[in-house]
C-alpha cells in the first residue's frame, strides 16, 4: 500500500522514504509512504485557514451528517479496517475491530453534540441589556496522534474538531500511517468540503513543524511527555491553545479484602491486554501485606499463561510489541527494574513464533520498591511491577507518588476505603473496581500532574478546547 498525504481534497504524493511493516510479521510491508516537510505542512495549513470561515458557518446540521456518514461508514467497514488495524499497529483482530466501532460511535456521538453546541443567557446588571455567551470554533486545529489507537484517538480528536467548526490538519504516528489514511479517506468520501480535513503523514519533523506552523490556533497532542513538552514549547511562543495528554504511570491498589479472583482479572487486563501498549494500563499494583504472596503467585499464573501471537491468529490474547525499539524498551525495562532489586516472577524475555515478529513474554516483576525507576517511568509494554504495602494508607501514599496522574484504580469491598480513595487519589480518573484501563467513548477523559495539559478530552467537556466563547451585551 503506498500513501498520500491528503490536502484540499486531493491526494498530495511524495517521495515513499518511509515504511511501515507487521510487527506481527516483519516480513510483510503494510504501508510506504512520504515524510512531509515545511513546505507540505504549510500547504496543509493554508487549506484549512481558506476552508474554516465557511465550515463555520455552515449549519450545524451539516457537520452533524457528515459525521453520522462517518460513522455509517465505520460501522459498516469495521471487520475490514480492524483488520489493518492489527495488521499494522498489531494489537489483536477483536482489539483492532473493537477499535473501530469504538471510533464509529465518537464520531456518531459528536454527530449530535455539533447540534447540542449552545450558550447560556444571563440577567445583567444593567436595565434593558441582555448578555449572552457564544461558543465559536477555535479555528484551524492541529492534531498530533500516537500509534496505540491509530483510529480511536485521531476519531476522539477530529470528530469534535469538526463538530465545532474547526477545520483539521493531522499528522499520524509514523507507525500507524494507514489507519489514519483510511480515515481521511473516508472522511473526504463522506462529502467533507475540499480543506476541512487534511494529512500530512511524516515523522517528528512533520509533527514539529505543525505544532509550529502560525497558521494553527490550536494543538491537541496525545503521545510522550518529552515531546508534549515540545509541543508545549513551541505552542506557548504564539500563545496558541494546547491540549496534551502524554501517559501515566497507573496504580492499582489492591486491598486485603479484596476477592483474590476478582482483583487478579482486573490486575492481568489493565497491565498484560492489549500488550500493555495503553496509557491508562495498570503499570503499577500495589497490594497488601496480607494477601501480597497469593496475588502475586497467582498473577503470575494467568499472566504466563496468556497466549501471545500473531495478531490474527484468532487463539492470540496478546499481541506482538509495536516495534523493534518499543520491544527494546521493555526488556531495557526489565533489566533495569531486575539491576535495582526487583524479583522477576514470570516473563521478561523477548519470544520466538513463526512468523518474525516483536513478541515479549507479559511480564511480573515483585517486591519492587516505590522509587525504582519502573515504578516512576512510563513503559508502555506488557510489564507489570507489584509493591508490597502494610496498609491501605501506605497504598494510598505510593499511589500518589510520581509525576504522573491519568488513572488510578483500586480493588476492595469496603466502601469507606473505596470513597477515601477517590477523594484522595491524585488523578484524573479513579476506578473502583475495574481495570485503570478500558474507558467509555463518551465521557471526559484525562488526568492530571505530568499525565495531562489543557482542558479535557472527549465527551462533554471537548467543546471546551474546540470553541472559544464570546460574551455579548446587547441593548435595544
Ligand atoms: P510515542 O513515544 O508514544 O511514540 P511520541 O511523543 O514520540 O510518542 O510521538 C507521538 C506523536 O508525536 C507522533 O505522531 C510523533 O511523530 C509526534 N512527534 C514526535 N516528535 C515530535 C515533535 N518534536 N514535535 C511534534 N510532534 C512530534
Amino acid at each position: 500500500m503506498q500513501l498520500d498525504h491528503f490536502i484540499n481534497g486531493a491526494p498530495v504524493p511524495g517521495d515513499l522514504v518511509l515504511e511501515r511493516r507487521n510487527p506481527s510479521d516483519t516480513r510483510e510491508l503494510v504501508a510506504r509512504f512520504p515524510d512531509a516537510g515545511a513546505d507540505v505542512v504549510d500547504a496543509a495549513v493554508v487549506a484549512a485557514s481558506a476552508a474554516q470561515p465557511a465550515w463555520a458557518a455552515a449549519s450545524p446540521e451539516v457537520r452533524a451528517d457528515l459525521l453520522e456518514a462517518i460513522a455509517t461508514t465505520l460501522f459498516a467497514r469495521s471487520a475490514a479496517l480492524g483488520e489493518l488495524l492489527a495488521r499494522e499497529e498489531g494489537k489483536t483482530r477483536a482489539e483492532g475491530t473493537g477499535e473501530v466501532l469504538r471510533a464509529a460511535r465518537i464520531f456518531r456521538y459528536f454527530a449530535g453534540e455539533a447540534i447540542r453546541l449552545h450558550g447560556r443567557t444571563l440577567a445583567s446588571t444593567r436595565p434593558g441589556v441582555e448578555v449572552r455567551t457564544h461558543h465559536e470554533s477555535l479555528g484551524v486545529v492541529g492534531l498530533i496522534t500516537p500509534w496505540n489507537f491509530p483510529i480511536a484517538i485521531p476519531a476522539w480528536k477530529a470528530a469534535p474538531a469538526l463538530a465545532f467548526g474547526n477545520t483539521v490538519v493531522m499528522k499520524p504516528a509514523e507507525t500507524a500511517p494507514a489507519m489514519a489514511s483510511a480515515l481521511a479517506g473516508i472522511i473526504a468520501e463522506c462529502g467533507a468540503p475540499a480543506g476541512v480535513f487534511n494529512l500530512v503523514l511524516g515523522a517528528g519533523g512533520a509533527g514539529a513543524a505543525l505544532a509550529a506552523h502560525s497558521g494553527v490556533d490550536g494543538i491537541s497532542f496525545t503521545g510522550s511527555q518529552a515531546t508534549g513538552q515540545k509541543v508545549v514549547q513551541s505552542t506557548a511562543a504564539r500563545r496558541a491553545r494546547v491540549q496534551l495528554e502524554m501517559g501515566g504511570k497507573n496504580p492499582l491498589v489492591v486491598l486485603a479484602d479484596a476477592d483474590l479472583d476478582r482483583a487478579v482479572a482486573i490486575a492481568l487486563d489493565g497491565g498484560f491486554f492489549q500488550t500493555g501498549q495503553r496509557c491508562t494500563a495498570s503499570s503499577r499494583v500495589i497490594v497488601e501485606d496480607a494477601i501480597h504472596d497469593e496475588f502475586v503467585a497467582r498473577l503470575a499464573q494467568r499472566a504466563c499463561a496468556l497466549n501471545v501471537g500473531h495478531a490474527l491468529d484468532p487463539a492470540t490474547q496478546v499481541g506482538p510489541a509495536n516495534s523493534e525499539a518499543q520491544l527494546a524498551r521493555n526488556l531495557d525495562y526489565v533489566g533495569i527494574a531486575t539491576g535495582e532489586g526487583g524479583r522477576l516472577v514470570c516473563g521478561g524475555q523477548r519470544l520466538e513464533r513463526e512468523h518474525p515478529g516483536w513478541y515479549m513474554a507479559p511480564s511480573l516483576i515483585a517486591d519492587t520498591d516505590p522509587a525504582m525507576r519502573i515504578n516512576c517511568e512510563e513503559v508502555f509494554g506488557p510489564v507489570v511491577s507489584t509493591i508490597r504495602v502494610h496498609d491501605y494508607d501506605a497504598a494510598l501514599s505510593v499511589a500518589n507518588a510520581g509525576d504522573f496522574g491519568l488513572s488510578a484504580g483500586i480493588v476492595t469491598n469496603q466502601h469507606d476505603r473505596a470513597r477515601h480513595f477517590r477523594r484522595n487519589v491524585r488523578a484524573g480518573m479513579v476506578m473502583v473496581n475495574l481495570p485503570t484501563a478500558g474507558v467509555d467513548y463518551h465521557v471526559p477523559f484525562g488526568g492530571v500532574r505530568g499525565s495531562s495539559h489543557g482542558p479535557r478530552e472527549q465527551g462533554f467537556a471537548a467543546f471546551e478546547f474546540y470553541t472559544t466563547m464570546k460574551t455579548v451585551y446587547e441593548a435595544g
